[in-house]
Order: C-alpha cells, then sequence, then structure tokens
C-alpha cells in the first residue's frame, strides 16, 4: 500500500476531485472514485485450518448468514409510541419562566386550583427517616465510611432498637458491606431482624445510587447485581422500590433495569425544574414509565417524582424552606409536650414562624402538607427526614425522634382539627399507601415515555458533568471493560483444576474491581463532581480494579492453555496502570533471542477483524501464528523510540489466539521493513505544500483528506457510489461553569488551527493522518479490511488542556455533513437504546447539551451519520447535520459548596468510529423519539466498547498454540453477553455459580441483508445450556432469574431454549457439578 500525493501528472484528478467536493456539497451525485494503489489483503481463511475446534464443533462461520429477508422482528415500525405523552412532547411545549421565581425564597409550590380532591379529607402523612450517604463526593469513601456511615449504620441498629417505632430506610449496597465485616454476629443479626420486621427498608439497593447519564448499562446492572446480590445473601429480603434521590436527571434505561430487576416502583427528584412544576399543576408527578418498544406497557414502572428540589428537610414539607426547616429538631429548641391545642390564633393574627405555640406550629406545616400533597391525586404524603450523611451522633437521633414523636403526638390527637394523621413508616410503606388509595378511589395514572434530561440546578443546566473529568469517565470505562473480559475467561477457567491459591487470587481480584467500579458508577464519581483528592482516590481504585482484571485475566488464560497446569504467573498483560493520573501504559514487548508467546483474547461473542498494535524495542521482528506461519505485519517507528507493529488478528467469537513474536525478520516481515526503509513513513507539514488533497482508501471506502487541517473532505462507498461530505472542527467553548454547570450561551470559536502539524501516515494495514495542535493531536484512520471496522473512521483524540495557559471551557469535536438534520439527533441513553434529541430554542443553549454513552446519530432520508465513542461525553447538535462532542472541559467556578474549581486535567485519550451510511442502508427514524442502529453499527459499537487483550510470556509457555473459542453455538450478532459474574467472594470460597445476562437489541431492519460482518438470525433460539464451553464440566443447572438475581424465575433444562425478544435483558444462573 502506498500513500498518494499528488504529483504533477495527477493535477487532472486533483482538479476533478476538488470540483466532486464543491459539487457534492450542494448534491448527491454519482461519482468515480479516485483510483487506488493499495495491495489489497485477503484475510487468509486457511490460516485457521478448516474453522473448526479440535472437537470438531464450529467456531467460526463468518459468511454464513442465518438472517432471513423479510422477517426482521425489530423495525422501527413495531415501536409505537402508545405513552400518553412523551417527554420529548413536554419538552416541545415548555415555558420557562423563571423571572417569576426567587430561587433563594424556596421551592415555587406548584398548585393548580383545578386539583381534584378525595372524598375522605385527611391527608396521611408518612415521616421517613434517611441519611444520604454519597460513597464519596467533598471526603473519599473510606473517610465517610470512617467518619460517619459507620456510626450511622451502628446508630440504626441501637436506635431502632430502643425506639419500637422509628422507621429508617438505607439505600447504598457498597456501605452496608464494608460495615457488615467489621460487626458481631449478634449485630448482624439484629440488623437483619429489623430488615426482616420492615422498619428499616433496604430501598434500591443496589451498590451505589449511580448517576444515570454517563454509565454504560454493563456498569449499571454490575453494580445492581453487586448489590442486589448482597443484600439477598446477608439479609434475605428484595428491594421493592427504586430510591433515587440525588441524580442529576434520570435515565429511561434505568428503570427499565429495576423493572426487570423485579422492582415496583421507582423515586425520583432531580428534574427540569419547569417540567416539575408543570407535572405538579397538571397532576402527573406520578406516571406508569413505558419504553418505547413496549405498547402493551408490559414493562412499565410506576414512577414518583418527589417535589420541590433537594432531599434535605428543606424541601420536604411543602414549598417554604424556613417552614420545613422547622422540622429539622437538631438545630432547633425542644417542641413543649402539649397536650391539647392551645386555642386557635385571632383572624389576621401574624402567625410567627418560630413560636413554641403548638397549634400556630402545627398550622404552619399543615398548611405546607397541603401545598406539597396538591401535586397528587391521593391524600398520603411522603415527609423524607434526613439529608446528606443526617442521623450521624446519637444525639440527632434522640433529638430528631423525641421531637417528631411529640409533633406527631400532637397532630394525632387533634386529627378532627387538621385533618392530618402522621406516623413513621418506610418508602414501602408509602408506595402501599398509594397503592390502596388507587383501589379505593379508582385513580389513574398517564403513562410517559422518555427521560429526565437535562436537569436544572435553580435556573442553570448541569450538563457540564456529562464531559467533567473525561480522565477518569475513560478510565471507568477501561475498568468496565477489562472487568467484563475478567469475569468472562474466569468464568471459563474455574471449572478446569485451579490450585486454590490462584482460585483465591482470582476472585479478590474480580471482588475488588467489580466493588471499586460500582463505587465509581455513583453520582458524584463518575459524573467528575467530586473534590479533587475525591477524585483521586477514585483514580487510585480504578487504577487497582485494572490491574486486578488484568492480572485475573492472565491467570485464567493460563488456566485455558493447560488445563492442568500447576506453575503460575508466566504471562504478563500489555496494558499497565503505574500511576493513578496518567494514561494507561502499553508494555513494549520484549522479544528475546528465543522468542515471545503472545496471547490476544476477544471477549466479544462474535468473531472479528481487529488491527492489533504492539510496541517493540526492534523493527528487526517477525511474527508467527499458532500454525508457525508468519503473518503480515506494519511496522512504524513511534515517537517513544520505539516501534509499533500492527497486524491484522482474525478472531472467532470469545476465543483466545496464541502467536509467537521471533527476532529477525525474515519473509514478509523483512520486506514490510524494507519497503518502509525504502519509502520511509510518508509525512510532510502543512508549511510545506498545502493544496490539495490526500487520499486514503480501503475495499469499502475512499477518504478525501485536507491537506491544509487534516480533516476529512470526504468519504465515497465505492461498492455503492455514493459520497459524504464531512469535516472535523474544533471548538473552544468558553463556559463559565463548574463540575456541574455548563454557562456558555453557546459561545463557541473555531480552535486556530495555524500551529498545528499534518502529517500523513500509511502502512499495508492502515492509513491516515495525524494532526498535532497546541492543546491536543488527534490521528484519523482506516484499515485495510473488508471488515466492520475497516468501513469506518477511527478517531483518537489526545488532549491535555492544562498545556494551553488560561483555557477556560470546553473542548469540542464538531463533526460537520451534509445531512439535512433538521435539529433532531439521536443519542443513547446508557448504551442501551437511543433517544430522539432536539435543539429547542425554547430551552438556553446549554440546556441542549445531553449526555452520550456510546452512540450518537444523525440522519434525513438519504444518509445517516454514526459516532460511536468509547467513553462518555456531552453532545449537541445545534444546526443542521452539525453535531458537537465535548471532549474535556476546565470548569473554574465553585459549585455546590464545593470550594474548588475543576482544572486537575491529565492528559486524555478519547476513540471514537464514524460511520455513514446511505438511504440504502438504513431504517429511517419517522418519529424523531428513537431511530435503531443497523447491525453493523451494533457490532462497531460492540467492537468498541470490548477491545482485545494481549498478554505475553517471555521464552516458551506451558500449553499449546491454538485458536481457541469457547462459545458453543454461533451467537446471533443483536445479542450480547451484557454481564457475567462469578458468584464467588472472598472469604467465601464457595462458589454459587456463574450469572449470564442476555441483551438482544433492537437492529433497523434495512441494512442487514447485505454487506454484513456478523451473523444475524430472524429466529432467536437462545439455548442458555449450550452457549460457553466450560472445560471440565459434567452437569449445569441453569435457572432463569430477575436480571439481578434477587428472584427465580423458572428452572431450564440444560438443552432448553428461552425467547428473547429485541430490547428483551435476561439473566441465568449456572450452578456446575
Ligand atoms: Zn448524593
Amino acid at each position: 500500500m502506498r500513500v498518494r500525493k499528488i504529483f504533477l501528472g495527477k493535477v487532472v484528478l486533483a482538479i476533478v476531485s476538488l470540483v466532486f467536493i464543491v459539487l457534492l456539497w450542494k448534491t448527491d451525485v454519482t461519482v468515480e472514485l479516485p483510483g487506488s494503489n493499495w495491495e489489497k489483503l485477503s484475510v487468509d481463511r486457511n490460516r485457521y485450518g478448516d474453522g473448526k475446534n479440535a472437537d470438531g464443533s464450529f467456531f467460526f462461520d463468518a459468511w454464513k448468514f442465518l438472517f432471513e429477508h423479510g422477517k426482521c422482528v425489530s423495525s422501527l415500525k413495531y415501536w409505537t409510541v402508545t405513552a400518553n405523552f412523551t417527554m420529548n412532547d413536554v419538552l416541545d411545549k415548555l415555558k420557562i419562566a423563571y423571572n417569576t421565581w426567587n430561587p433563594s425564597v424556596g421551592n415555587k409550590a406548584i398548585v393548580s386550583e383545578n386539583n381534584q380532591k378525595l372524598p375522605d379529607d385527611v391527608l396521611e402523612v408518612i415521616v421517613i427517616p434517611h441519611s444520604h450517604n454519597d460513597p464519596g463526593w467533598k471526603k473519599t469513601y473510606q473517610q465517610y465510611y470512617e467518619d460517619q456511615t459507620r456510626q450511622i449504620l451502628s446508630l440504626i441498629v441501637e436506635k431502632l432498637h430502643e425506639y419500637p417505632d422509628m422507621t429508617f430506610i438505607w439505600v447504598e449496597s457498597c456501605f452496608l458491606d464494608t460495615w457488615w465485616a467489621n460487626q458481631t454476629a449478634d449485630t448482624q443479626q439484629k440488623f437483619r431482624s429489623l430488615v426482616k420486621s420492615g422498619r428499616l427498608e433496604i430501598t434500591s439497593g443496589m451498590w451505589v445510587a449511580p448517576d444515570e447519564a454517563s454509565p454504560h448499562y454493563f456498569a449499571l446492572l454490575d453494580q445492581m447485581i453487586e448489590g442486589h446480590y448482597w443484600v439477598k445473601k446477608n439479609l434475605g429480603v428484595v428491594p421493592e422500590s427504586s430510591l433515587n434521590f440525588d441524580q442529576f436527571g434520570y435515565s429511561t434505561t434505568m428503570p427499565y433495569l429495576v423493572k426487570k430487576a423485579g422492582l415496583k416502583n421507582v423515586l425520583i427528584k432531580r428534574i427540569h425544574r419547569a417540567v416539575k412544576e408543570l407535572f405538579g399543576s397538571e397532576n402527573k408527578l406520578n406516571f406508569h414509565w413505558r419504553q418505547l418498544w413496549d405498547p402493551d406497557g408490559k414493562d412499565d414502572i410506576f414512577a414518583h417524582v418527589d417535589t420541590y428540589e433537594w432531599m434535605s428537610i428543606s424541601d420536604s414539607c411543602g414549598p417554604n424552606r424556613e417552614i420545613c426547616n422547622k422540622l429539622d429538631f437538631l438545630n432547633e429548641r425542644d417542641l413543649p409536650m402539649a397536650d391539647a391545642p392551645k386555642a386557635p390564633a385571632p383572624p389576621g393574627a401574624r402567625v410567627n414562624a418560630g413560636s413554641r405555640n403548638m397549634h400556630a406550629f402545627t398550622q404552619m406545616l399543615v398548611e405546607q402538607f397541603r401545598l406539597k400533597n396538591a401535586n397528587y391525586k391521593y391524600k398520603v404524603m411522603m415527609l423524607p427526614h434526613g439529608g446528606d450523611f443526617r442521623y450521624d451522633t446519637p444525639f440527632e437521633w434522640d433529638k430528631q425522634y423525641r421531637n417528631l414523636k411529640r409533633f406527631m403526638k400532637y397532630v394525632n390527637d387533634n386529627t378532627k382539627l387538621y385533618n392530618v394523621k402522621m406516623r413513621f413508616g418506610t418508602l414501602k410503606d408509602y408506595f402501599y399507601e398509594i397503592e390502596r388509595q388507587n383501589m379505593k378511589y379508582d385513580i389513574k395514572y398517564p403513562t410517559v415515555t422518555g427521560d429526565f434530561f437535562t436537569y436544572t440546578e435553580n435556573t442553570e443546566y448541569w450538563t457540564g458533568y456529562f464531559t467533567t473529568r473525561q480522565f477518569d469517565k475513560r478510565l471507568g470505562r477501561e475498568v468496565l471493560e477489562s472487568l467484563r473480559a475478567a469475569e468472562m475467561f474466569t468464568s471459563l477457567a474455574f471449572t478446569c483444576d485451579i490450585p486454590s491459591d490462584v482460585r483465591k487470587e482470582m476472585i479478590a481480584g474480580l471482588v475488588i474491581a467489580r466493588k471499586n467500579l460500582g463505587i465509581f458508577q455513583h453520582h458524584d464519581a463518575i459524573t467528575g463532581t467530586s473534590q479533587e483528592h475525591v477524585a483521586k482516590d477514585y483514580e487510585e481504585l480504578l487504577t487497582i480494579a485494572f490491574s486486578k482484571t488484568q492480572r485475573v485475566l492472565s491467570l485464567a488464560l493460563e488456566c485455558l492453555l493447560k488445563p492442568t497446569r500447576k506453575s503460575f504467573n508466566n504471562l504478563s498483560p500489555m496494558l499497565r496502570r503505574t500511576v493513578h493520573n496518567a494514561l494507561t501504559l502499553k508494555v513494549p514487548i520484549p522479544v528475546p533471542h528465543s522468542e515471545t508467546k503472545l496471547v490476544l483474547i476477544n471477549s466479544l461473542t462474535q468473531n472479528r477483524l481487529e488491527l492489533v498494535t504492539l510496541p517493540v524495542h526492534s523493527s528487526n521482528i517477525s511474527i508467527y501464528n499458532h500454525l508457525n506461519n508468519e503473518i503480515e505485519i506494519d511496522i512504524v517507528s513511534n515517537k517513544n523510540g520505539l516501534y509499533d507493529i500492527s497486524f491484522i488478528a482474525e478472531f472467532p467469537p470469545l476465543s483466545m489466539l496464541t502467536y509467537t513474536l521471533k527476532q529477525g525478520a525474515k519473509n514478509r516481515a523483512q520486506s514490510v521493513e524494507g519497503q518502509l526503509a525504502r519509502d520511509g513513513r510518508f509525512s510532510f507539514d502543512t508549511a510545506g505544500d498545502i493544496k490539495g488533497s490526500y487520499f486514503c482508501e480501503n475495499d469499502i471506502l475512499n477518504v478525501t483528506f485536507s491537506k491544509l487541517t487534516g480533516s476529512p473532505v470526504m468519504l465515497c462507498y465505492k461498492k455503492r457510489n455514493f459520497c459524504f461530505n464531512l469535516q472535523l472542527d474544533w471548538r473552544h467553548y468558553t463556559s463559565f461553569g463548574g463540575a456541574y454547570s455548563m454557562i456558555s450561551n453557546g459561545n463557541n470559536q473555531q480552535i486556530n488551527s495555524k500551529h498545528s502539524s499534518v502529517k500523513f501516515v500509511s502502512g499495508r494495514l492502515f492509513c491516515g493522518v495525524e494532526i498535532t495542535h497546541d492543546v491536543f493531536s488527534y490521528s484519523i484512520s482506516l484499515t485495510n479490511t473488508n471488515s466492520a471496522i475497516g468501513r469506518a473512521l477511527r478517531v483518537n483524540i489526545l488532549s491535555d488542556l492544562l498545556s494551553m495557559p488560561n483555557f477556560v471551557g470546553d473542548l469540542a469535536m464538531r463533526v460537520v455533513s451534509n445531512i439535512n438534520s433538521n435539529g433532531t439527533f439521536f443519542v443513547d441513553s446508557n448504551g442501551f437504546q437511543m433517544m430522539g434529541r432536539k435543539y429547542r430554542t425554547n430551552i438556553p443553549f446549554d440546556g441542549n447539551v445531553y449526555p452520550m454513552s456510546s452512540m450518537s446519530i444523525l440522519e434525513d432520508s438519504k444518509r445517516r451519520l454514526v459516532v460511536h465513542s468509547a467513553q462518555p461525553h456531552g453532545v449537541i447538535s445545534s444546526g443542521p447535520g452539525v453535531i458537537d462532542f465535548m471532549i474535556d472541559r476546565i470548569a473554574t467556578r465553585p459549585e455546590m459548596d464545593m470550594p474548588e474549581p475543576v482544572k486537575d486535567n491529565k492528559p486524555t485519550l478519547t476513540s471514537f468510529y464514524i460511520e455513514l451510511l446511505s438511504s440504502d442502508e438504513f431504517e429511517h427514524s419517522a418519529t424523531h423519539e428513537t431511530t435503531l442502529p443497523t447491525i453493523n453499527s451494533i457490532y462497531l459499537n460492540d467492537l468498541l466498547q470490548h477491545p482485545v487483550y494481549g498478554f505475553y510470556a517471555e521464552g516458551s509457555l506451558e500449553g499449546t498454540a491454538t485458536v481457541q473459542s469457547f462459545l458453543k453455538t454461533q451467537l446471533s450478532c443483536d445479542v450480547i453477553l451484557a454481564n457475567v459474574k462469578n458468584l464467588a467472594y472472598s472469604g467465601n470460597n464457595v462458589s454459587d455459580g456463574t450469572s449470564l445476562t442476555l441483551f438482544r437489541r433492537a437492529a433497523g431492519c434495512h441494512g442487514n441483508v447485505q454487506d454484513l460482518y456478523c451473523p444475524v438470525t430472524s429466529n432467536i433460539d437462545v439455548r442458555p445450556g449450550s452457549l460457553l464451553k466450560f472445560p471440565g464440566v459434567k452437569h449445569v443447572n441453569i435457572r432463569e432469574m430477575y436480571i439481578s438475581l434477587l428472584m427465580e424465575k423458572e428452572s431450564l433444562t440444560s438443552h432448553q431454549s428461552v425467547d428473547l425478544y429485541p430490547m428483551d435483558i435476561k439473566t441465568f444462573q449456572f450452578t456446575f457439578e
């Protein structure tokens, strides 16, 4: 392959191309592509013999497409909005009138005179004492535990025994786990009995209360299983409701997962202020939350939006913060012991909120209760009583209890006067009472589809946190990817004969990694909204988790390479994290005189072609596959004085491949080196020849780059004779927000490219450009394979905002296309589904930024742009064909009592795939509510989320050279192993087996029928017992569970098939004999 620099002889071609570019910007025309000098790389299928495993089963059948045209079951035409309204409808009509409201006073009452009252006029008020424990924010997880949470949990046991009518609720399992390990059996039993009695309710029970904007569903599910499994094992109960007081907006994926886990209700609080006011005025703060693909509402979950802004006592009783704070007895004088009401105050008399007059005090609060309750259809009200790390001293417990009791007794003694009854209760009691009244009064609620982004605190949009601390967001995703692979290969290896010390180390490593990844999903962790020293703590936790999972993987692979192995510690991971605040290192692979063995793994349950790049010390290296055939490689020198060897690895589904690296370059390796020596690495700076274009292509795509900027200009699909205009532009948003908010009002300017250098790079296996700016550098490359990665551009960005003096705000990558998207764009929700978004002028600019976890789409009837990301970003499309991805930010304003600005940025690596589709390849969305990715896009996204990992051993490695797949039967490409977990925990070497979660994605129907890189079956016949090869296992017991293992659904035989409809997600628990 050679780079096509345009010399004099090709001037005509250059002019013709430029005319095309101009033409294509305006219209779609059929073009003749510039010619290609690329050497075609054919995948040598003979390398893997007959594609069968030793036992004769098939592992690789890439070209056998099982998709039956016309039987596509997940078309958008089956996605009908049956909800009463969608959140897009609500946002379209939203009128924001902040000037009528003064945030310092408190909350608006949110009432409408039209609210219908129920005949029974007595209002039941359920007081729910609680304590919100952030696993890190201003303090680290451990500091909070030591300083407050440990005491809070111990006091729950002590004080609920002392006060037999008092109740409490608890959310985060991570703290329970830490506390539990330090308690006596007696205390544990007391805690358990409180839970069983119903006075202490575990609500949510997940590992943390996760952020819902940035996490990938794998991590959401993983921390849910981790928490729920803990609750079930140690407390023997099943949480019924999900309590979400503090997340800054809510996704629609989370209530679906919660419903699939078997929970019945979900409570949310922090939604857009104007939406809450509107819902309150229309009595819509309760609704059945419906998914777009669920027209019958079988997976609806009952949702409750709690009124007012904060979870603290100030916002618990009604709109007036000053009055509600009177119920925070910690800082108030004790209420008098009052048996009977004092005489009512004369009409017109001024009620003093501070008065110890119980009647006036009660009247004042009851008025607030009524205002709060007027937002709802029933006559029951929850009065959450607590807040951040409350109830952390015996003094507070005693004082709050004593006064709440006095107040409640007074109210209940005078129910006729106030028409209010009060009692302690839990969230379960509250939802139970709602359900009772629903039946009694036949109360109906609307169905709603959509999510609750974006969130406003006061008048500001909390959309900055979608991007804050990108380094941590990326690191969190690296841990997720590595943990998933480690769980998967461990579940296979655990069925081998492993020495107990190795097994113990593997379990301990997985447990630490799960817990640390779980904690990072917390709503002040992945969000980037903690203090700097806490962010450092998260980085350290993630660094440990990453190293542990890579170590576990190396041990698992050693077992799988030779199940009867006695000696371990031969394999080392290629990826290494040494310090918390630096990028993950690719270790240069040592190649001694003997040789080095390389083991690569594919944790994806699909075959794949992947460009693998290894740093080595010498260019004089050759690589041999397991059949001892030398393979083609590209060698280029890198800026660390090392060499990068690249080669194409062809993986069966869920597999490992072995290679051998040897010194000396014979055969093809030598010729590549020779060619490089002659031609050099083709490069030039823009200071020289800046006119014209540079072409780069493979069998599928031809990409034209601008020499001036290095940006792509045009992408042409050769087979389809279809071209797109595409440009990357780099913007600086001057935002004055803090960790949470984005305050840019849309002010952004192009980043000056004067000081940038552009370098064109090409090898046999890839080509592209490398561009260096002041604050960031990036590469755009195209792999020379006929595969999913060969039809997309890979963009890697290394940003270092601190390197530019006085940079404040957001760095954004702008993708400019000729797609007439008309303000509508689609952004994924937790990597699970696509949400229709719109740029709305009735909402301030910064309120139009949405969270992206893994995919964004722009489309019109003719073209579609898909941008896949390897980490979360804020994203906005403010004009047709244009979409901005926030890459990183420096946020200087202190917010939320946080004294520090966020400027602890580190050099951060961001990866995207950019894919373009023509009209016959995708199903155009007509709804604006959602769109469906094609199966190829789903597959490409999977490739990005599940990277290949490499391990090496110097010298020989015990075990056979191999290509080994651990999948028994081919899995349709739309089905993925969404989670795998070894149900074994440290200190308890007894395993409950393995859990496996399958998720079937919905793919658009068009585009499935040609150029498929991944097989799809329309008739999904999933047999969980026949999926994985567990070496050495005679018999497997399989049970279908609710997705977080809280309850069993049914037992399956080992060959039983299960239904798995598009967007269905199911968990199975395997135990082995
Ligand atoms: Zn919180």
